[in-house]
């Protein structure tokens, strides 16, 4: 199956909050939303509930954006703890609205080797499904995304190695951002195809995704940082390809849009998908 949705309240939606972008996500025939916890996670259990039950409802799939105040690389305890309990504070919320993922920018490499910050990043997910599991959550997921800097922990190999030995870690594919690390990658179906291939071995049921363009500086060969997110018609990267690849492979996924224009641009990539023969 396919999702597509809005990263936060649609831009249409008069009313700001939660369950208002939810009944707007379901009115402009889109069928995910993610919950943005930007800033911090105010929200209550209760509402979190109301929320999942509103969801469950309208049929939208729902998933948690963490706080941006996240870097599970920091060696300050203090910072690291704050991290950690911004990320299961949010995964409480996912549990009780019903959310299978909480998404989250796993940090700053910072003065660590990239394979210290991996141990880091490593070690400390451990200890927040620890840290579920003891409040009886297992049915939440944590999304650790794809980044677009080269200061930041989250390259497709980072993640991936990071699910393959913690149990109850997703990779989230930021396509903007990974074509924006690797200085513009995406170019053809086979490109987005080696995405897939790579995280074949983790045997992933459903992808969880981002879907933005977004400008980027090149720093060397294969290397870049990015800039700011542009919507989707810049075409940085193309959408269309990766459309035809997920058509082709029969994969399972959500794409959320991070676009300018979030709802517009979701909207636009559920007339790509129809116009390759998928019908929602
Ligand atoms: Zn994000």
């Amino acid at each position: 199956m396919i999702f597509l949705g809005s990263a936060g309240v649609p831009t249409v939606c008069r009313e700001r909050t939660t369950a208002a972008g939810i009944r707007c996500v379901a009115e402009l025939k889109l069928n995910a939303f993610e919950c943005e916890f930007v800033r911090r996670v105010g929200m209550s259990n209760e509402m979190a509930r109301e929320v999942g039950e509103l969801a469950r409802e309208l049929k939208i799939k729902l998933s948690v954006h963490c706080p941006y105040f996240v870097n599970l690389c920091s060696q300050e305890k203090e910072k690291l703890k704050a991290s950690q309990k911004r990320i299961l504070d949010s995964v409480e919320r996912a549990h009780f609205m019903g959310a299978d993922v909480a998404v989250f920018h796993p940090g700053f490499y910072g003065k660590l080797a990239p394979a210290e910050a991996l141990e880091a990043v490593k070690r400390a997910c451990a200890e927040i499904i620890d840290g579920a599991s003891a409040k009886g959550i297992r049915g939440v997921q944590l999304g650790l995304e794809t980044m677009g800097k080269q200061s930041t922990f989250g390259t497709l190999d980072e993640t991936a190695a990071v699910c393959r030995e913690v149990e109850r870690c997703v990779p989230v594919v930021d396509w903007a951002h990974l074509n924006c690390r690797y200085g513009g990658v995406f170019k053809t179906q086979e490109d987005y195809g080696k995405i897939f291939d790579e995280l074949k071995p983790l045997k992933l049921k459903h992808l969880h995704t981002h879907a933005t363009c977004a400008e980027y500086t090149l720093v060397g060969a294969g290397k870049g940082n990015e800039k700011h997110h542009l919507t989707l018609d810049a075409k940085k990267p193309d959408y269309e390809p990766l459309v035809r690849e997920i058509l082709r492979r029969k994969i399972d996924i959500t794409l959320i849009s991070e676009s300018p224009t979030l709802e517009q641009d979701a909207l636009f990539l559920k007339r790509v998908f129809e116009k390759h023969g998928y019908r929602f």
